[in-house]
């Protein structure tokens, strides 16, 4: 019997060490990542740049609570600020927290300029923006709001991409929309650039603020630094975490000087977030994301993914309805259930996935993977079609 909560259905599977996109089980079973502990191994597993980082890190000062100046924090700061829309940064554990802030940070913009009533979100359905209280309640989703309590007030969930939708729901109280450029958990639903667009559009004649959320499909997973910057527009706040610490807990809240302008001492804060050993990771990770040529390899890698997934779905049209997603942020939409199908993956073809909303088997490579790999992957997951095509024929029995 486990001592842990029974939050999740654990598999029983427990890696001993990891390298690059590999995984190695406790029995030695070697494992091609496409998994990625949720879109957070960016640099895949034991990078030596952050191995050495935290090394470092750890035999200087761990901790010292921002009650004090923390080099680190304010260099990874100012790189954010200098390679984003932002200018302003604060610094969390987790995606959830960023998104918190986040909404935190919008609502007293309105309050420090005497409009207090302006506090509700427009955010859409399928979202996935953590698990906090605020987050749950942002997020929208009855299954995890349910039991709970009241969840918070003022927030409006929309179809995404129906700007005509957006436009009537915007009234006296909308102070922000609040949205993930390309939906993870949801069902990897990439929005269209005109979408994006129209968002910022709206919030710029209602004097709204735009909100993103870009803790999965941001710091490099797509293409890009961050995914907005496929539809050319900028928000005015943004979440960012997974990928950003690549293994270490991190998160960020980026703003432009104005929104953040109301955030003065006592508004909020955080015991650990952005401590020196954290932010020294993130610093590693950061030289490796912003690296010339790094993000490009990223869109090259994606690129390929997707039109292997292509040919895959023309292969196997009787199990793959779409494509879906944004470079490394990949999913299918399936026809077999795709809980089952994650564990087939993982059991019988040593490749590790996940699932996501609307039946859709999420690809979440660490961002260093070869092209090499990306075909050993989509061989794992034709062997597994035709696995399950063979089971159906029934000559499975002769195997
Ligand atoms: C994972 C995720 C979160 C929550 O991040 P945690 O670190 O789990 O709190 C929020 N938004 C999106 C889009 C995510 O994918």
């Amino acid at each position: 019997m486990s001592a842990l909560y029974g939050t999740y259905a654990r598999s029983e599977l427990a890696f001993e060490r990891g390298e690059g996109v590999r995984l190695f089980a406790q029995d030695g079973t070697e494992y091609l990542d496409f998994h990625s502990g949720i879109a957070v191994n960016a640099l895949g597993h034991a990078d030596p740049h952050i191995v050495t980082a935290i090394k470092s890190a750890a035999e200087k000062v761990w901790h010292t609570s921002n009650t004090f100046t923390i080099p680190e924090q304010e260099k990874l700061a100012s790189r954010l600020c200098e390679a984003t829309f932002a200018d302003a940064v604060f610094f969390t554990n987790s995606g959830t927290e960023a998104i918190e802030c986040a909404i935190k940070t919008a609502r007293r913009h309105f309050y420090a300029k005497g409009e207090a009533d302006r506090y509700e979100i427009i955010a859409f359905n399928g979202s996935f923006h953590g698990r906090t209280m605020g987050a749950i309640a942002a997020g929208g989703n009855p299954g995890y709001l349910e039991g709970f309590g009241p969840p918070l007030e003022g927030f409006k969930h929309l179809a995404p991409g129906d700007l005509d939708a957006v436009k009537a729901a915007i009234g006296p109280q909308s102070c922000a929309i609040l949205i993930e450029p390309v939906q993870g958990e949801g069902g990897v639903t990439a929005m269209t650039p005109e979408f994006m667009q129209g968002l910022r559009r709206l919030c710029d004649e209602h004097g709204m603020l735009l909100i993103l959320d870009e803790v999965q499909c941001g710091y490099g997973r797509t293409g890009m630094f961050f995914a907005h910057e496929w539809s050319g527009i900028t928000p005015d706040i943004m979440a960012v975490a997974k990928g950003i610490g690549a293994g270490f807990p991190l998160g960020a809240c980026l703003a432009t000087a104005e929104v953040a302008a109301a955030m003065v001492p006592g508004t909020h804060g955080s015991t650990y977030g952005g401590n020196p050993l954290a932010c020294a990771v993130g610093n590693a990770v950061l030289d490796r994301i912003l690296a010339p040529g790094f993000i490009e390899s990223v869109n090259n890698a994606g690129q390929s993914l997707h039109w292997h997934l292509r040919q895959l779905a023309q292969r196997f049209p009787h199990h793959i309805t779409e494509v879906r997603g944004k470079g490394l942020l990949a999913g299918i939409k399936i026809k077999p259930p795709v809980k089952d199908f994650v564990v087939r993956l993982r059991d019988d073809h040593h490749l590790l996935a996940i699932g996501a909303g609307d039946n859709v088997l999420r690809l979440l490579p660490p961002l260093i993977i070869s092209e090499d790999d990306i075909k050993q992957a989509i061989e794992k997951l034709a062997e597994a079609f035709t696995a399950i095509d063979r089971e159906a024929d029934g000559t499975i029995a002769a195997d």
